[in-house]
């Protein structure tokens, strides 16, 4: 199945977090929208491989995504490699996604940082023909998506680091907040028993977080909830005027200009 978009994240739960309004909002648009995690998360502090294939199964309906896969790489140990880049390669080329969003490429997490370089490269590689994948035997065309956009986990993207806007995701923040909950082992959810310690993304003071991010950033655009992205190259303004009147002005306040 062909894809308009391709959401891109090291464990289950990544996208979800950082992007699921958005994906929920793409969805509700009406776009083909896929995810793809790296890995089955099953290093996570919490919870099990098992346990989070069936809460990630459980968002991708909550979000409505038409395919949900996992690339299976081992949690903490995957690089960039290029055993690794033909993994990621054969899913572009399968799901032909116009644009992939993953990690932006400076965060906490090392897992995230390997994801972003993994499918940067990945993305650009998946267009050279002689780079050779197949699936069943069967060879794959080359096929290059359009755009790569980058997504934020724990820091701000760099002003020098690209463009920046922010996607108004105020009809589908509850969304996002219930594809969270599917992530029962993950994010907090007091019908979830286990003796397992706490993590920082387990405590209710977290749910505060999540909401204040939307907040912040939907402040940023005049909405009452947003999430931020970031494309390396320059956003291409047709009709300057008209798109500053429709939206566009959120770029101003942003801060970017
Ligand atoms: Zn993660």
């Amino acid at each position: 199945m062909k894809l308009d978009v391709l959401f891109f994240g090291a464990h289950p739960d990544d996208v979800e977090l950082s992007a699921g309004g958005t994906v929920a909002k793409l969805v509700k648009l009406g776009y083909q929208v896929g995810i793809c995690d790296l890995t089955r998360g099953e290093a996570g502090t919490r919870g099990s491989a098992e346990l989070r294939d069936k809460e990630a199964r459980d968002a991708a309906t909550i979000l409505g995504v038409s395919e949900r896969v996992n690339c299976n790489l081992p949690d903490t140990v995957f690089k960039n490699t290029r055993e690794n880049q033909l993994k990621v390669i054969e899913i572009i080329r399968k799901y032909q996604p116009e644009f992939v969003f993953v990690h932006y490429w400076n965060d906490r997490h090392p897992d995230h940082i390997h994801a972003s370089d993994l499918v940067r490269e990945s993305t650009f590689y998946a267009g050279l023909p002689k780079i050779e994948t197949a699936i069943s035997g069967k060879p794959q065309a080359a096929f290059r998506p359009r755009r790569i956009i980058y997504y934020a986990a724990r820091y701000e993207f760099s002003r020098t680091d690209g463009s920046a806007f922010v996607v108004d995701i105020t009809d589908t923040f509850q969304t996002k907040i219930k594809a969270m909950e599917a992530f029962s082992s993950q994010f907090y959810n007091p019908a979830y028993q286990s003796e397992e310690q706490d993590t920082y993304i387990s405590t209710k003071e977290f749910r505060g977080v999540i909401e204040s991010r939307a907040r912040h950033y939907g402040s940023l655009i005049d909405a009452p909830y947003g999430e931020p992205f970031l494309t390396q190259e320059h956003l291409s303004v047709p009709d300057p005027i008209d798109f500053f009147r429709k939206g566009g002005q959120d770029i101003n306040k942003l801060g970017f200009a």
